[in-house]
């Protein structure tokens, strides 16, 4: 499967909010492949249907290039239905490769939704998995870590760009 074209921030597919998946059917079997493709194509550990341009509730995550993990997770409609602590972390994101930002999130999340076999699963997650979890469902209702910031001259950061 080839991986998609990640849209770049302002883009505005970033901002609208994205439909549940209804029936997953071989239309949506085929785009989650070219999700996970897209999501290995690139450094980052997760991305949002959103992102390539669909206005689906779907993300992939994988912190596994990052960190020790369970490895690649797809979900449809996810749901965050519990989350505990508080911690400020360090994000970026592929729409947005010029900045970084230190973004508050919860420490730990309880995420619900379907697989890609629409098998209901639950999903209790700690470190940067729940950060990406947090971040990529953001995505789904158009939100972006940059409208997370609270104090954009302490916390926003530009990324060293490496030159061509
Ligand atoms: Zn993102």
């Amino acid at each position: 499967m080839r991986p998609f074209e990640i849209k770049i921030y302002p883009d505005p597919v970033l901002k609208q909010v994205s439909e549940p998946v209804a029936d997953i059917d071989s239309g949506v079997t085929d785009f989650i492949g070219g999700l996970v493709a897209t999501l290995k194509s690139t450094p980052g550990v997760g991305v949002a249907a959103p992102q390539v341009g669909r206005l689906l509730r779907i993300i992939a995550v994988d912190v596994t290039p990052k960190e020790p993990g369970r490895g690649l997770v797809v979900l449809i409609n996810p749901v965050i239905i519990s989350s505990t602590g508080s911690k400020k972390v360090r994000e970026g994101c592929l729409s947005v490769p010029e900045y970084t930002a230190n973004i508050q999130r919860a420490e730990e999340v309880v995420v619900r939704g379907l697989d890609p076999n629409g098998k209901e699963v639950e999903i209790d997650s700690k470190g940067l998995e729940a950060i990406a979890f947090q971040h990529e469902i953001d995505h789904l209702d158009g939100i972006l870590f940059l409208d997370r910031i609270t104090n954009m001259k302490r916390d926003l950061f530009r990324r060293k760009m490496k030159s061509l």
